[in-house]
C-alpha cells in the first residue's frame, strides 16, 4: 500500500531558498536588507511579547486600516498575508482553478509556476526581451480563452529591469477586463524611474487590476512574514475566502504598522541601498561583467556559460550570491561594507589573469 499523491505535484519544484552564508561572509543570495531592525520597530515588537498566547486579529483591522488611509483605498479591498507569496497563492486561488492558465514573464520570480501549479492552473512562461524585461506584446499575444491572471513584476526580480508607467497602461489597457494583472512591486521603493508607484495608480484607473508589496525587501521585515494586496473587491472577497486562518502574526501587523510610523527612518537606508546598488553594478561592469542596470536592491549578471565562475569567484571572496546555472547570478545590493567586499572581490581576480 502506498500513500496516495494529488496528480500534477510531480511538476511542482520545491522552494529553493537562497545559500545561508558562513559566519563573516556577506549574504547577497535573498535581497533581504542588510539593515537590522530599526529600534523602534523592535521596541513595539517587545511590546507585543506578552500577548502572544493569543491569536492575532484575522482581519488585520489596523495595519488595513493603515494601508486604506494611506493609499486612500476602501479598507474591504486591503488584504495581508504572510509574505507577499501568500498573497500571489491567494490571488491566484481566487481568480484560477483546474486547466486555467496563469501568466508570467520569464525569468521571474521563482514562487510563480509553483504557486500556478499547486493551485490546479497552468503556467504560461512568456520569454523576457533581449534586454532582459517584460515583453509586453508578446504576452499580449499569449492571452487565450482559459487565461485568468497575468503577473507583472515590476521591477522584475532576478533582472532589476522595469517597464515604464506608459508602456504598463498601455498594456492594462489592451488586457481584457476578466482577466486579473496582478502588478507585483516587491522592489517599488528602490525604482528611481517613472514607473515608482504605477501599480497603484492603475489599479484606481483600471477594474481588473491588483497590487502586491512586501514588507519583507525594503521595510526590512523578511523573518516576520507580512505583505499586502490591494485588489478589486471580489478578488479580496475571494482571497478571504482562501487564505489560511491567522496567517499572519500579531508580531509581524504590529512590526508592519511600526515600518509605516517610521518611513522616514526607512528611506534614508533605502536611498543607501540604491547608491550600492548602482555602484555594485558599475563595479561588475568595470571589472568585464555584463551586470544589466537595475531598479531593484539587487543586480543581474547574465553570465550565461561563466555563471559558475563567477559565483566561485564571489564565493572566494566571501560574497554568497544567488546563481541560476548557465543562465546568470543575482547579487542583492548590500551595506557599503558588503559591496566593499564585491569590489575586492573583483579587482583581486583582475590583478591575476
Ligand atoms: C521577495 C519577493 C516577494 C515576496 O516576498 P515575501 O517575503 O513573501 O513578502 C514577492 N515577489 C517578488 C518578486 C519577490 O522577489
Amino acid at each position: 500500500m502506498t500513500l496516495p499523491t494529488r496528480p500534477g505535484l510531480e511538476a511542482v519544484p520545491a522552494y529553493r531558498q537562497g545559500r545561508s552564508a558562513p559566519a563573516g561572509a556577506s549574504k547577497l543570495s535573498s535581497n533581504e536588507s542588510p539593515h537590522p531592525p530599526l529600534a523602534s520597530v523592535v521596541a513595539a515588537v517587545q511590546d507585543r511579547l506578552g500577548t502572544i498566547n493569543r491569536y492575532p486579529d484575522m482581519s488585520a483591522a489596523a495595519l488595513r486600516d493603515a494601508l486604506a488611509a494611506r493609499y486612500d483605498v476602501d479598507a474591504a479591498l486591503v488584504t495581508v498575508g504572510a509574505g507577499s507569496v501568500e498573497l500571489a497563492a491567494q490571488l491566484i486561488h481566487a481568480v484560477a482553478g483546474e486547466g486555467d492558465e496563469v501568466m508570467f514573464a520569464w525569468r521571474s520570480f521563482e514562487a510563480y509556476p509553483s504557486l500556478v501549479r499547486i493551485a490546479g492552473a497552468v503556467p504560461v512562461a512568456v520569454p523576457l526581451d533581449a534586454e532582459h524585461a517584460h515583453d509586453l506584446d508578446a504576452m499580449l499575444a499569449a492571452i487565450t480563452p482559459r487565461t485568468r491572471a497575468i503577473f507583472v513584476c515590476n521591477p522584475n526580480n532576478p533582472t532589476g529591469t522595469v517597464v515604464s508607467a506608459a508602456e504598463l497602461e498601455r498594456y492594462v489597457a489592451a488586457v481584457p477586463h476578466d482577466i486579473l494583472v496582478v502588478i507585483d512591486e516587491a522592489y517599488v521603493h528602490f525604482d528611481r524611474t517613472d514607473s515608482y508607484g504605477a501599480g497603484i495608480e492603475l489599479f484606481r484607473r483600471h477594474p481588473h487590476v491588483a497590487v502586491l508589496h512586501t514588507f519583507s525587501k525594503a521595510y526590512g521585515l523578511a523573518g516576520l512574514r507580512v505583505g499586502y494586496a490591494i485588489a478589486p473587491r471580489e478578488v479580496a472577497d475571494n482571497q478571504r475566502k482562501v487564505a489560511v486562518p491567522f496567517g499572519v502574526t500579531d508580531l509581524a501587523q504590529t512590526a508592519a504598522r511600526a515600518s509605516l510610523d517610521a518611513e522616514d527612518e526607512l528611506a534614508v537606508r533605502i536611498e543607501e541601498v540604491v547608491v550600492q546598488r548602482d555602484r555594485l553594478q558599475a563595479l561588475l561592469v568595470d571589472a568585464g561583467w555584463p551586470a544589466v542596470a537595475s531598479q531593484a536592491n539587487f543586480v543581474w549578471v547574465p553570465a550565461g556559460e561563466r555563471t559558475s565562475e563567477l559565483e566561485a569567484l564571489l564565493h572566494e571572496g566571501g560574497v554568497i550570491a544567488r546563481a541560476f546555472p548557465g543562465e546568470g547570478v543575482r547579487i542583492s545590493s548590500g551595506s557599503i561594507d558588503d559591496i566593499d567586499r564585491v569590489a575586492a572581490t573583483l579587482v583581486r581576480k583582475e590583478a591575476t589573469v
